[in-house]
């Protein structure tokens, strides 16, 4: 894989999935920019990646969003790839105790936060003639997740988003894709499993084999894994590859 020339917005890059993929894509050669709202993570990348544009703006919020190009045009000019994978995993607990402010959080992140990136990059993709959209979504958004009514709406909202786009935006040459990671190994899995294990009144030690069991590989995936997926995906040999979405998660059969 190459991505030499290339350029990235990856959001949410400070720590986790997005961190690892800035690295990888920095590592094929591409120009990274990236944002983050954590203050601590945002110092921590900026030292690890020097040559990477690395900006605080949340995601959620349509002027951070504007912010974040207006920044991003004025050092790099042309964009080749986004990388939409901010997202929260909202409240682990039955659907009829979510709260509306819950509800509207996970949404305003996880939805319309991919929202707004994608409707400013569209004029710079145009302007060079194509380019490249990665969503995050989870095995999650092909799979209901009980006690995680909000989150896993959320995902199957990406995938809308991601089949919508990669026809609307096959018109000036952009292909977008999603990718449904599944049990990730990392600090955001360790905690969701917690989590999980808690609302069914198990033990973590008594959910993990339980839960391993209904994937065929009853194995995690790794950060990296999921990293290459998406730099696949934006290098040329992704270059037949729209409207999909991907499932990188050990064949997830049922939560
Ligand atoms: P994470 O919880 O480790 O968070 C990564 C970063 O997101 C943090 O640095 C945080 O500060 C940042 N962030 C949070 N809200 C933001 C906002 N509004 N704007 C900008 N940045 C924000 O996440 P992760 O585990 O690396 O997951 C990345 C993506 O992959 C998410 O969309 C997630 O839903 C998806 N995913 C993760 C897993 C998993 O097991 N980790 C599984 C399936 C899907």
């Amino acid at each position: 894989m190459d991505l030499t020339g290339k350029t990235a917005i990856i959001t949410a890059g400070a720590s986790g999935i997005g961190r690892v993929t800035a690295e990888r894509f920095t590592e094929l050669g591409a120009s990274v920019c990236l944002c983050d709202v954590a203050d601590g993570a945002l110092a921590d990348v900026e030292k690890a990646l020097p040559d990477a544009l690395v900006l605080k703006a949340d995601v959620s919020n349509s002027g951070d969003v504007a912010n974040l190009y207006d920044a991003f045009s004025a050092r790099f000019g042309r964009l080749d790839i986004l990388v939409n994978n901010a997202g929260i995993s909202g409240p682990t607990k039955h659907v009829e105790d979510v709260t509306d402010e819950e509800w509207d959080e996970t949404m305003a992140v996880n939805v319309t936060g991919q929202f707004y990136m994608v409707r400013k990059a569209v004029p710079l993709f145009r302007q060079a003639g194509g380019g490249c959209i990665v969503n995050l979504s989870s095995v999650a958004g092909r799979v209901g997740m009980p006690m995680r009514a909000p989150y896993s709406t959320s995902k199957y909202a990406v995938r809308g988003l991601t089949d919508v786009l990669a026809v609307e935006l096959g018109e000036i040459n952009v292909r977008v894709n999603a990718i449904l990671p599944g049990l990730v190994d990392g600090p955001r899995g360790q905690r969701v499993m917690s989590e999980q294990a808690a609302a069914r009144g198990m033990s973590l030690e008594e959910f993990m084999p339980f839960f391993l069991h209904n994937i065929s590989m009853h194995a995690m995936v790794s950060m990296r894994e999921i990293a290459d997926m998406a730099a696949f995906l934006a290098s040329d040999m992704g270059r037949h590859i729209s409207g999909q979405s991907i499932s990188v998660c050990g064949n997830f059969e049922t939560y």
